[in-house]
């Protein structure tokens, strides 16, 4: 007997038809004698919809109230998930954030997770019962409703395997592994069997959606043992392996690869300030207030003074934050003293992601040769240990990400 947490993104709870598959799929674990615990997600497409109504409401929504407004989706699916496990005669009960209740920070929109109550959860799974929980919610000061940021349904998943000490963390989705780039985009993407904790967290904080970054990061602190895989194969009962996230000492030197993946991600924006004094303290005059207003710069590039006076500094914000961001620069001009405040949204961060990067030079040369050689300006650039990323405008980015994951020898060897 094992204890899992199975958690399924909003694609496999699109509709009755996909919540009855996801039955069936839990029904299998639990009459294999496994005390299980199920995640989910709003149905595909729900949370950006409720996103909506927040905006149209007001475009100054309250953070709370949105909260209240966009967990609802999970709430939904979760009922829907128990009820249909029940009409399969599978014993099932739904427990929302609150419930447990799953506490979090007051950051409404984008909360963390604090902790987890669990004595209702494992009488309920001693009993066996299989719990099923909304994902992407939890409560806060005053009992207020919130929210885990977009895509937190994985982070909730992780912490709820950590908090009842699960021996798996299974998560579903509409691909069957993590792959060396979105499969979405490059059909030639080949899939891993193995990553590690700190590469997956880097690939995820560039842009790889297929896990959030936070429930990375958590499942390398508490080192819990994540899969993912697909909901839609072996809808009969067969187990194709997914892909495994592990610890860099399982991974044997023959698997150990220079460069592990690429990602993109299409939802910053480029801010250009010209004309900033070139002096101490002009640069600080900029980021404090961006830091202040709790919005994360991203790259940052400070052009060589001309004049000996002035210099030109551009850097990227989410694009959500960027109306924000103006405002906040509007609010310091006296204080940095630029002259123009430019902005461009049609850009896209690539990023080639690996280990191996530590020991091998090379690597971002090649990246600036192969984008050069398609003629695809690079407008930005940052790096870190096992990372290198290159701001480009946002037509070429999926003609950079094919072109560089050919470069880096990451095509699967069967693909046409
Ligand atoms: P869910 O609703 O199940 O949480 P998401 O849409 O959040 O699913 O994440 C799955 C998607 O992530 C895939 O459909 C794929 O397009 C995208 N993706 C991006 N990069 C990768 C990658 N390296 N490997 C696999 N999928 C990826
Ligand atoms: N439904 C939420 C979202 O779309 C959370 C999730 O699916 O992980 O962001
Ligand atoms: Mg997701």
């Amino acid at each position: 007997m094992a204890r899992i947490v199975m958690k399924f993104g909003g694609t496999s709870m699109a509709g009755m038809e996909r919540i009855r598959s996801v039955a069936q799929r839990v029904k299998r674990e639990a009459e294999a004698g496994n005390e299980v615990a199920v995640v989910v997600s709003a149905m595909a497409g729900e949370t950006d919809r409720l996103v909506n109504f927040c905006r149209e409401a007001s475009s100054l929504y309250d953070r709370h109230e949105y909260d209240v407004v966009v967990s609802a989706g999970e709430q939904v699916t979760s009922g829907l998930l128990a009820i249909a496990l029940q009409a399969i005669g599978v014993r099932a009960r739904s427990w929302m954030g609150w419930q447990l209740p799953i506490r979090t920070s007051d950051g409404h929109g984008s909360a963390r997770i604090e902790a987890i109550d669990t004595t209702a959860l494992n009488a309920a799974l001693a009993s066996g019962e299989v719990a099923v929980i909304p994902g992407f919610q939890g409560v806060a000061t005053g009992e207020r409703v919130t929210t885990l940021g977009r895509g937190g349904s994985d982070t909730s998943a992780v912490a709820m395997a950590a908090a009842m000490k699960a021996d798996r963390c299974d998560i579903y989705t509409d691909v069957d592994g993590v792959y060396t780039t979105d499969p979405r985009i490059v059909p030639r993407a080949r899939k891993l069997k193995r990553v590690t904790y700190e590469e997956m967290l880097e690939l995820a904080s560039v842009g790889a959606k297929v896990l959030q970054t936070r429930s990375v990061g958590l499942a390398m602190k508490e080192q819990v043992r994540v899969q993912v895989l697909s909901s839609f194969l072996d809808e009969d009962g067969g187990s194709e392996p997914g892909t495994l996230i592990v610890g860099e000492e399982e991974i044997d030197d023959m698997e150990r690869q220079l460069i592990t993946g690429i990602a993109h991600d299409k939802n910053e924006a480029k801010i250009t300030l010209t004309a900033v004094a070139d002096r101490p303290g002009s640069v600080a005059a900029i980021f404090s207030p961006l830091a202040d207003a709790n919005i994360n710069v991203d790259m940052i590039v400070q052009n060589i003074a001309h004049t000996g006076e002035s210099t030109d500094v551009t850097f990227t914000v989410p694009k959500a934050d960027l109306a924000r961001s103006i405002e906040v620069l509007n609010g310091a001009r006296d204080k940095i003293g630029f002259t123009e405040m430019k902005h461009d949204t049609r850009v896209s961060k690539i990023s080639v992601v690996g280990v191996g990067m530590r020991s091998h030079a090379g690597v971002a040369a090649t990246m600036f040769a192969t984008l050069g050689e398609r003629g695809i300006n690079i407008q930005a650039i940052t790096t870190s240990e096992i990372k290198v990323s290159v701001l480009i405008e946002e037509d070429y980015t999926e003609l950079a990400v094919r072109v560089l994951h050919t470069a880096y020898g990451l095509d699967a060897e069967d693909a046409a």
